[in-house]
């Protein structure tokens, strides 16, 4: 009950524009954010990597930030993820990039953002890479798979992720499933309504089990990839339980997690032969993104406030 007042209660901070101008600017939250993301440079997020890769545990990167409002602002997103690659090539990480279309000016030119995510995905590929697309609040989806489909048509290097608590789920996975596609299945981050979510964190994970379990099934079928970005040990086992009984090994799929949350699991999963690959997120739009951090964890709140102690 305390949680869930808590998450709507951030989600609604997270989308108030007079604290986010205010809020970042206070040193606290400086160093509360510091347990969740390495610093506001590339050289922040790439340095981070260089622990994780000796432990085996891969990376994916993503510039905070969203809803570009003019064509310019978008193209200074595209080049700024351009130089984020060559960075990552040449500090020979086994790292991938991950892009909110809003970023790249969905809002703005739905042409011009299919162009900038075909020419990031011939940039990935061509250097082994991928490109992760983020799923945003539900007014987005049916243009983010529509982009998604285009992508996928020509670049092969791509995936989409797809939210558990949306009701819509199960039918785009049976939509998508044609194009033997790389699909991210988190569990949702938005405050969404009743007639488009699930509410309920028992409905939420029953439904990210059941399409995690389809998803890694059809991983046997056709050359997909999935990732599981979920902190969710529990949900994590559960999938790896249903694996195994049908004889699929654990490294058919993918656990993705954030920098900084449960790092004694990820060095755990990536040991026990799981595939681990951690979200690295820099920059200096945070403001929004932390406030969902803070709403998926009400300790975390308690961590921020002791940031305000002197001891
Ligand atoms: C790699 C990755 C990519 C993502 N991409 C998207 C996206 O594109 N679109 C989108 O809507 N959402 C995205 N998310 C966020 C996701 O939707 C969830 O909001 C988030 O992962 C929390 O849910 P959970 O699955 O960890 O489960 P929960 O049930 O929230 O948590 C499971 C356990 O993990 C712990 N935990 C969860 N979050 C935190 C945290 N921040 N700090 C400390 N402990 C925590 C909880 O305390 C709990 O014990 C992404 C998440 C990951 C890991």
């Amino acid at each position: 009950m305390i949680n869930g007042l808590l998450r709507k209660l951030f989600l609604l901070l997270a989308r108030s524009t007079w604290l986010g101008e205010r809020l970042p600017k206070l040193p606290f939250m400086a160093r509360a954010i510091r347990r969740l993301m390495p610093g506001t440079e590339i050289g922040d997020a790439l340095g981070a990597a260089v622990g994780l890769q000796v432990l085996g545990i891969r990376t994916l990167y993503t510039k905070l930030g969203e809803s570009i409002t003019d064509p310019a602002g978008a193209q200074a997103v595209h080049d700024h993820y351009l130089e984020l690659l060559a960075r990552i090539r040449e500090s020979e990480i086994d790292g991938e990039i991950s892009v909110k279309p809003t970023q790249l000016g969905l809002d703005v030119d739905e042409a011009a953002c299919l162009g900038h995510l075909k020419s990031l995905a011939a940039a990935a590929e061509a250097q082994g890479s991928y490109l992760w697309i983020d799923m945003e609040d539900s007014s987005y989806v049916d243009r983010t798979l529509d982009l998604y489909q285009r992508l996928r048509a020509s670049h092969p290097s791509t995936g989409v992720c797809l939210q558990a608590y949306l009701r819509r789920t199960a039918k785009d996975v049976e939509r998508l499933l044609p194009l033997a596609p790389a699909i991210r299945l988190v569990k949702g981050a938005y405050d969404e309504p009743k007639s488009v979510a699930f509410r309920s964190k028992k409905e939420v994970d029953a439904n990210f089990l059941s399409l995690a379990v389809i998803l890694v099934r059809e991983s046997r079928q056709r050359p997909m990839r999935v990732g599981l970005g979920t902190h969710d040990i529990d949900l994590v086992d559960q999938v790896a339980t249903h694996a195994a009984a049908a004889g699929i090994p654990k490294d058919a799929f993918e656990v993705q997690m954030l920098y900084g949350v449960r790092a004694k699991d990820q060095r755990r999963l990536a040991k026990a032969g799981f595939r681990v690959q951690v979200l690295i997120a820099y920059g200096d739009a945070w403001y929004r993104w932390y406030m969902r951090r803070l709403a998926e964890r009400p300790a975390n709140v308690l961590f921020a406030i002791r940031q305000l102690l002197p001891w």
